[in-house]
């Protein structure tokens, strides 16, 4: 009798701690600091400090984390005004920009130059084009003069347009393939069709800067409605 009882209370007594020492379990956001420095807040101006860090929703056992149930890039927070920004705003450079603003109309225009050289001769639409194209950017007349000096000191550099608009591309701060594409569509198209090489050539250059034909015929309908759509309303 003794020896069933104390066979029925054994798994009790080894089930009691459990409830003695209750396992306290939750989820819960943990934060990481994962670096820090200084750096150009967009927000609130030059040197401030910064920290880096990594926000993740955790499974909490004892206010311990066990395992992250969802993961947030990392971020960094201006310790000034408290502002969170992605990682790349430690690239930020406002004279960079600044610069990067100025210098994109004459790239655009370059892109389009480029585009066309590869006819002998370039018809007017397409000079037009430009034109619109420089209006549009810098709100100011370009010259034509300047334009057909412009295009006949790209034929006398003697080089490979492709080459050239992929190294074109790189030089914008971001978007520079699809920017590229898009004023080089725009440039071929402006008699209101595409000639065979012109097909070939956007095609090689699309392919070189890494865009999906899929996305091309996105840029297509944008840069088709930024100007077409422009001209027949205007
Ligand atoms: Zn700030």
């Amino acid at each position: 009798m003794r020896s069933r009882h104390f066979v029925t209370r054994s798994p009790k007594a080894n089930t009691t701690p459990t409830f003695m020492f209750p396992i306290i379990f939750g989820i819960g956001e943990q934060i990481r600091t994962t670096g820090s420095g200084s750096f150009h807040c967009p927000n609130c101006g030059p040197d401030r400090d910064y920290r880096r860090e990594r926000r993740a929703q955790c499974f909490y056992v004892f206010f311990v984390p066990v395992f992250p149930l969802n993961e947030w890039p990392e971020q960094v927070v201006c310790k000034n005004c408290c502002s969170q920004f992605t990682k790349s705003v430690l690239f930020y450079n406002p004279e960079l920009d600044r610069q990067e603003r100025d210098e994109r109309p004459d790239r655009i225009k370059l892109v389009m130059i480029l585009t066309l050289i590869r006819a002998e001769l370039i018809p007017e639409a397409s000079l037009q084009r430009i034109e619109d194209v420089v209006r549009a950017e810098v709100g100011e007349d370009i010259l034509r003069e300047h334009l057909d000096r412009e295009i006949a000191e790209a034929r006398a550099l003697e080089i490979d347009p492709l080459v050239e608009l992929i190294r074109i591309a790189q030089k914008f701060k971001s978007k520079g393939a699809s920017t590229v594409l898009r004023y080089a569509f725009l440039a071929a198209s402006a008699t209101g069709t595409l000639s065979e090489e012109d097909e070939i050539f956007l095609d090689r250059l699309r392919e070189a800067l890494g865009i999906s034909q899929f996305a091309f015929r996105r840029i297509i309908v944008t840069a088709a409605q930024d100007f077409t759509g422009q001209r027949s309303h205007p």
